[in-house]
């Protein structure tokens, strides 16, 4: 593309100049006009309405009146100096208060003169007055900057703000720029996507995002704006993905054989929910293409993400190739084995287990059996990803707990076959729509949304302190009938020696009404060893020890049927996908489960209304849409390393609707013109070989 005057270094811009150019640089991160134009207010102050000086009030923020100045000194000495006007309209008068550039203030104010004075109103002496007012001229200026009703405000920081880049200094620098090179802002979105959606120009939208003419302007451009940032970033995922399949073959999974159907036919002990059934079939139909899958499969906990995983593998051996499943920590994958196996019944497939603790004379022996082809279906942990590990034909790869794999590891197992093997990714951290289409945009999502029949949900119940005996009680009861108990105390980094003396606290009162030899407690936190908490963990699932006690480190996904309460302490300092995440560790059995959140009696707006909602819904994807809209997506998990949620205008939390224009629109344009050849699309390549080339349109990188 051609260089633009808006490449030019923001030092240029007339009251710029060097200083103030590595400020902004350092400070903000803006180097060129381009940068500039693509800094924009994060709030705007009605300016339509006029007060009356009579109808002035304390409680005002900042108010706007049209008055005369009928008055204008200096008074005070050498340090105390100030200049005092008056304002004067038809209601009444009051002080506008200046104390410093006195000189300026005194050369720019004329007595007789009427302007529009701007600023928050404040009661001294019993009367009203404005210290350091804005002023303009009156009538206004019929510039296209020069009418504002909605007047921009700008993030600065202390160091601009003494170069008198504060707000007010940066709009003035808009004002510059927009008035000088209005004309050759470029457009970025091709105009029959424009016309389509009925957006905007950029150019008009720049100039609204600054000067918005009335709030339906502001609108236009901030959709226009928000467009177009989500869909550059659907254009590169979904680009990616795109030359992903064009370039890698996959194995093609045409055969629907005998060991699936016998599985389900013979031995699958229930009926598998519709949503199972869904799923289970979105992968086969995504397994036949000769592309390979990479798709991420969404479901609560307890809604059978396994059986789909066994279901996939079986698939994969029908059609002669090894599968291997893995999961994040040792116990997961001894859980994930032990429930297949018990799911197969010794039958149709040879399925082995590794991990770091098999032995070498173990691992010999399951090399070459794995390596022989041997071994249809391998489960276990980081081990399998070791180069020892060679497979036969590995054809399909289940990823548990997807958050915990680094790419790279990721991209080890596509080495581990000449065609790189489907991948199945399986989480239990539901996360909202628009999350996972743009941290997932690239994959394939299916969603289990229902839960098997006949599961009794989860009673969740929030208690204070003062009802402690009476949840201690409770749990006795429990007890008695056999049960196990969950209680799990937060760890939050930067207190850690707090919450350690509260668990410590804890675990004496636990003692205290638990008394040995009829209760025992398992106890696991984070600074034990990893030997010791395994064994910890391994005594609550042998059911030698009836309570666990533990800081956040419950591995994700243990499974303890017989453990049907959770308790959580101080739960209002959790987030809401954490107290669903371990709320999810009971209910797991035929039993009726019970979580309890006990709190603090003094509670936050927000620590309520996350107990409230935990109360409320069992629903994971429900919770999540919550938290989203309680905490933003940068503090969802999973989130902070993502660079792609560093949105600038667009809020993954409220603009639904414009993303999924934005996808669908890049889903059209791709599979009508997958290489963008067409010249309508020819922005579209440019960005994306810029992109690919490390250069990207400035206000996207
Ligand atoms: P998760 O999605 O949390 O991994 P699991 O796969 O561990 O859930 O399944 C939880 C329990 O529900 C297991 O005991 C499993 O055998 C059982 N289960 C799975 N699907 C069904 C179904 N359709 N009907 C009844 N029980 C099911
Ligand atoms: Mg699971």
């Amino acid at each position: 593309m051609f260089v633009s005057t808006l490449d030019t270094t923001i030092e240029f811009l007339k009251g710029v100049g060097p200083k103030r150019a590595e400020l902004f640089q350092k400070e903000l991160g803006i180097f060129t006009y381009e940068h500039l134009l693509n800094f924009f207010p994060f709030r705007y102050i009605d300016r339509t309405r006029f007060y009356k000086i009579s109808e002035l009030d304390p409680e005002l923020p900042y108010v706007q009146i049209l008055g005369r100045i009928t008055s204008k000194e200096q008074i005070g000495e050498k340090h105390k100096k100030r200049l005092v006007a008056r304002l004067t309209d038809e209601t009444g008068s009051i002080e506008l208060v200046w104390f410093q550039s006195l000189k300026w203030v005194d050369e720019n104010v004329t007595k007789g003169k009427v302007y529009i004075v701007f600023g928050k109103p404040t009661v001294f002496n019993g009367s009203f007055s404005i210290s350091h007012p804005d002023l303009e001229n009156y009538p206004r200026p019929t510039t296209i900057t020069g009418n504002l009703r909605l007047q921009p405000v700008y993030h600065s920081t202390e160091k601009l703000k003494k170069f008198f880049l504060d707000s007010r200094g940066i709009q003035k620098l808009q004002t510059l720029l927009i008035e000088q090179h209005l004309k050759e802002i470029a457009e970025t979105i091709p105009p029959y996507i424009l016309e389509k959606y009925q957006m905007v120009g950029r150019k008009e939208a720049l100039l609204n995002i600054h000067f918005p003419k009335d709030v339906k302007s502001l609108k236009s451009a901030e959709r226009r704006l928000k467009f177009e940032e989500l869909f550059y970033i659907q254009l590169q995922l979904l680009h990616n993905k795109q030359l992903r399949e064009m370039r890698f073959k996959g194995h093609s999974f045409e055969i629907v054989g005998e060991r699936i159907n016998t599985f389900y036919k013979e031995i699958l002990p229930f009926q598998l929910t519709n949503a199972q059934k869904r799923v289970i079939k979105e992968i086969r139909l995504d397994t036949q293409r000769g592309i390979q899958m990479n798709r991420l499969v969404q479901g609560d906990v307890g809604s059978g993400k396994t059986v789909v995983a066994l279901m996939s593998m079986l698939l994969a051996s029908d059609n002669g190739y090894q599968a291997c499943m893995m999961a994040p920590t040792e116990i997961l994958a001894r859980q994930h084995y032990q429930s297949i196996v018990d799911l197969l019944k010794d039958r149709l497939v040879k399925v082995a287990i590794l991990t770091g603790s098999s032995t070498k004379k173990q691992r010999t022996q399951l090399h070459n059996d794995l390596e022989a082809g041997e071994i249809d279906i391998l489960v276990g942990t980081h081990a399998l990803i070791e180069d020892k590990v060679v497979f036969k034909n590995l054809g399909l790869v289940v990823i548990d707990e997807q958050h915990r794999f680094g790419v790279e590891q990721r991209a080890k197992l596509w080495r581990k076959n000449v065609i790189p093997p489907h991948i199945l990714v399986m989480t239990a951290t539901p996360i909202p729509r628009t999350l996972a289409m743009t941290l997932y945009g690239d994959l394939d999502v299916s969603i289990i949304d229902e839960l098997p029949v006949g599961r009794k949900p989860i009673e969740t119940r929030h208690l204070y302190e003062g009802q402690r005996l009476r949840m201690f009680g409770f749990m006795k009861e429990e007890i008695r009938k056999g049960r196990q108990v969950y209680i799990v105390y937060p760890l939050i980094k930067e207190s850690e020696k707090l919450d350690l003396l509260h668990l410590e606290a804890g675990i004496e009162q636990l003692s205290y009404h638990f008394p040995l030899p009829d209760y025992q407690l398992s106890i696991v936190h984070g600074k034990m060893s990893n030997a010791d908490k395994q064994f910890e963990m391994q005594r609550f699932i042998d059911h030698k020890t009836q309570i666990m006690v533990a800081t956040t480190v419950i591995e994700v996904g243990v499974n303890v049927p017989n453990a049907s309460i959770m308790v959580i302490e101080n739960a209002e300092r959790f987030g809401l996908s954490q107290l669903h995440q371990l709320r999810g560790r009971v209910g797991r059995g035929a039993e009726q489960s019970f979580c309890i959140l006990m709190s603090g009696n003094k509670l936050s707006p927000d620590g309520k209304l996350r107990l409230e909602t935990m109360v409320k819904t069992n629903n994971g994807f429900e919770i999540s849409e919550i938290d989203l809209q309680l905490r933003g997506p940068g503090d969802i998990s999973g989130t902070q390393q993502s660079g792609v949620l560093e949105l600038k205008l667009a809020d993954l939390a409220k603009d639904q609707q414009i993303l999924q224009e934005a996808r669908n629109t890049v889903i059209e344009t791709l599979s009508e013109d997958p290489n963008l050849e067409n010249p309508q699309n020819s922005l579209l390549r440019t960005y994306l070989s810029k992109k690919s080339r490390g250069i990207a349109f400035d206000k996207i990188s």
